[in-house]
């Protein structure tokens, strides 16, 4: 046996604790970037916690594109700044890893992107970077990578790094309190996605599955609850626990079929990463307990998905089939619509399927899926 696992420097989790932020970046030096999204209160609030620092906001609002990065990168770098704080939910936190990363490490963002750009890998740390979650579903605060639009390429890539891991993770789950209900069940379901692959994931290792095992029942009891009473606030925590575990499982461990699927679909048609995410899962375990079933019986996956299927639904007969079953009841609970909702052609399944086959996350599901297999899932997702 033998794994390696990333994580920040520092995990701060539990109630109240952004008041600590002053004290928790004191050795940064005193100039700070802050990274939010459209709505700068939460920003105002960290700035009122940085009395000793001078300060300077920076909006990025959706997922952040070249231009985004290269203008935040130029600005810090204007500001002499010496740290970066990203407050808001998946996409200001990689925006602000980006920065982070980039400001330190010559040339432009096209050196270091994948696929579109040179994929040069950076060389010298970031800036030291604080993120700070406002939702509770993608991780991004113990992750690696940034996500980065291209509007010119119409496509989604990621800039991927060690030096890109936060320095600080600070999960505070009052900033999930006000959640809308459709961000709390997209963001939710990321966070259950990214606890089931890495589970059965072909890399999975003993420390991500304590985390997962830890992850997913949490789900399994607070995310209706949450949906249905916003101002349950045990079940607020409970569900960001679950997202910074996920996080920090699929940053070692990998994902599956299901992020294979909506890195293609969010690229093409620019859809809620999270949401794609959840309509696909119960198709995907299905999909793959069947082809195990048929082509690798003997596989550690299965048990593990009759595992899930304990877990998810309370049963200890339940098997794996229960655990699609029970995500397919979940998703009728919370409303979540079909594919076809999503304003995608169906005349796009076979280019979707056949970038889904050549994704980085498929790589690590738990079965390699054959593309007449990958098309089926979208056509039942449809
Ligand atoms: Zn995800």
């Amino acid at each position: 046996m033998s794994f390696e696992l990333s994580v920040p420097e520092k995990i701060v989790f539990g109630k109240g604790t952004l008041a600590r932020l002053g004290e928790l970046v004191s050795a940064f030096g005193n100039r700070a970037m802050i990274v939010h999204g459209a709505n700068p209160d939460r920003a105002r609030t960290v700035e009122g916690l940085l009395a000793q620092s001078t300060t300077c906001l920076y909006s990025v609002r959706n997922e952040p594109t070249i231009e985004d990065i290269a203008k935040g990168v130029e600005e810090a770098k204007s500001k002499q700044v010496s740290f970066v704080i990203g407050v808001g939910g998946g996409s200001v936190i990689d925006a602000a890893k980006a920065i982070s990363g980039l400001v330190t490490n010559a040339g432009e963002i096209l050196d270091y992107l994948e696929v579109i750009g040179r994929g040069n890998p950076l060389t010298k740390p970031g800036l030291p970077c604080v993120a700070i979650p406002t939702t509770a579903g993608t991780g991004a605060e113990v992750t690696k990578n940034a996500v980065i639009a291209s509007l010119e390429h119409q496509i989604k890539v990621s800039l991927r790094s060690p030096f890109l891991l936060p320095r600080i993770a600070l999960v505070d789950p009052e900033l999930t309190y006000s959640l809308p209900a459709h961000v709390t069940i997209a963001t939710g379901l990321d966070a259950l996605t990214q606890l089931i692959e890495p589970l059965v994931s072909s890399r999975a290792n003993p420390a991500t599955d304590g985390l997962c095992r830890e992850g997913i029942p949490r789900v399994a009891r607070s995310l209706a609850a949450v949906v249905q009473n916003g101002k349950n606030f045990a079940a607020r925590e409970e569900m960001a626990l679950a997202s910074l575990f996920g996080g920090l499982a699929l940053a070692n461990a990998g994902l599956g079929a299901v992020h294979g699927f909506a890195g293609p679909i969010g690229g093409m048609f620019n859809t809620s990463h999270g949401l794609t995410c959840g309509i696909l899962l119960p198709f995907v375990v299905d999909a793959n307990i069947r082809a195990l079933r048929l082509r690798a019986p003997d596989s550690i996956a299965l048990g593990r998905y009759d595992e899930i299927g304990r877990v998810l639904t309370g049963s200890p007969q339940a098997l794996a089939t229960d655990a699609s079953a029970w995500l397919t009841d979940l998703n009728k609970a919370l409303n979540v619509p079909k594919l076809s909702s999503l304003n995608i052609p169906k005349e796009s399944i076979p280019e979707i399927a056949g970038k889904a086959a050549k994704a980085s996350s498929t790589k690590a599901n738990p079965i390699e899926l054959t593309l007449p297999e990958l098309q089926a899932i979208l056509e039942a997702a449809w």
